[in-house]
């Protein structure tokens, strides 16, 4: 199979590709990724060294050069990852967010039926639901719960879906769409709150935390999440949704502060700020639907905190950069 991995070159994306690489060595991976900010150099060095794979720097809302490289690739899939992803910077400026991962995928799937790929795997979030309260952990969201997003980026997330679900409709394209809880792990842009965290820490810098930091986030490691989007993108039926939830809610302040204890800083550097506008709660997916399929989280939360906070420290090259954003997390 060659799929096609829009978005390789971020965080997921790029574990995605290291994933497949090892679980599918027979296919052939092409990723297409305009190396926005959120994108680093080194990330893919690894599959750089693999034959079976290809790097096109290019972007997903210019339809010509998508159109060109799938008359070049004939791809029998796309995994779209290609997305801007950061919630605050969807507040101070939704523009790129709506074309992005609203037209962008449109191009995306445009493609797909002018050259046939057998496939088209959305890959979506957990925040299109939009929140639920503190203190009713009997509360989840379940696939068919209507969007309901906050944020300019949950809502261009939400449309994409609609979009995605309109075009295996209307045209009998072939699309999956998955729904993941928060990811963390290796590879994610320093502006995300466990990275943030971490090497905030590190630098001796003051760690803002939103309002008391009580929202509640339910936390994926990002191999769980590659293995979930392989599952759907090889077994899952068309036309449908999959929560992928970690089963793992967690206090973003309880967050912080093992992520101090991991790395032996005392919590003096915690600082609390103005809370986000319109900030979510608590999110919590119901993923009984992919369970079904086989599939389950393998990395509990401690280890994979553990893991992730001796990668940071042992790839210091990777995030440490003059001009590292300053974003509250
Ligand atoms: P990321 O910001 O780390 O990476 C996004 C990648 O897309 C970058 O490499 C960037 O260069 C590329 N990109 C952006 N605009 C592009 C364009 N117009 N054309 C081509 N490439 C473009 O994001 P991530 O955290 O890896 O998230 C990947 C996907 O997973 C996103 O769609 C996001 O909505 C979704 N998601 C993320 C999480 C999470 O916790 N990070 C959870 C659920 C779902």
């Amino acid at each position: 199979m060659k799929i096609l991995i829009t978005g390789g070159a971020g965080f997921i994306g790029a574990n995605f590709i290291d994933h497949q690489l090892n679980a599918h060595p027979d296919d052939w991976l092409v990723c297409l990724d305009a190396l926005t900010y959120a994108a680093r150099p080194g990330t893919l060095d690894g599959a750089f060294a693999r034959p079976n794979f290809r790097f096109v720097r290019g972007d997903i809302r210019d339809a010509a050069a998508v159109f060109a490289l799938f008359e070049q690739e004939r791809p029998d899939a796309v995994v779209n990852f290609a997305a801007e992803s950061h919630v605050d910077r969807s507040i101070d400026d939704p523009t790129p967010f709506l074309e992005t991962n609203v037209l962008g995928a449109q191009v995306l799937m445009d493609a797909c039926r002018a050259f046939g790929a057998a496939r088209f795997h959305q890959v979506s979030t957990d925040e299109v639901y939009g929140d639920l309260p503190l203190g009713r952990p009997d509360l989840k969201f379940a696939e068919d719960a209507p969007p309901r997003p906050s944020s300019p980026y949950a809502a261009s997330k939400a449309s994409a879906d609609l979009l995605t679900l309109a075009y295996h409709r209307t045209y009998g394209l072939d699309v999956v769409i998955t729904r993941s809880s928060n990811n963390y792990g290796p590879f994610q842009c320093p502006e995300k709150l466990i990275p943030r965290m971490i090497t905030g820490a590190l630098a001796g810098e003051p760690l803002p935390v939103y309002g008391r930091g009580e929202q509640v986030r339910d936390w994926l490691h990002v191999a769980d999440h590659c293995r979930a989007i392989d599952r759907v993108l090889r077994a899952g039926r068309p036309g449908e949704v999959y929560n992928v939830g970690g089963g793992c809610e967690r206090e973003n302040i309880q967050v912080v502060r093992d992520i101090l204890r991991a790395l032996g800083q005392s919590e003096r550097s915690i600082t609390f700020v103005a809370d986000r506008p319109g900030h979510d709660l608590r999110y919590a997916v119901d993923s009984e639907k992919l369970r079904r399929m086989g599939w389950q989280p393998q990395i509990p939360f401690e280890q994979g905190l553990n893991d992730t906070v001796r990668w940071y420290l042992e790839h210091r090259d990777w995030w440490e950069e003059p001009g590292r954003p300053q974003i509250r997390a």
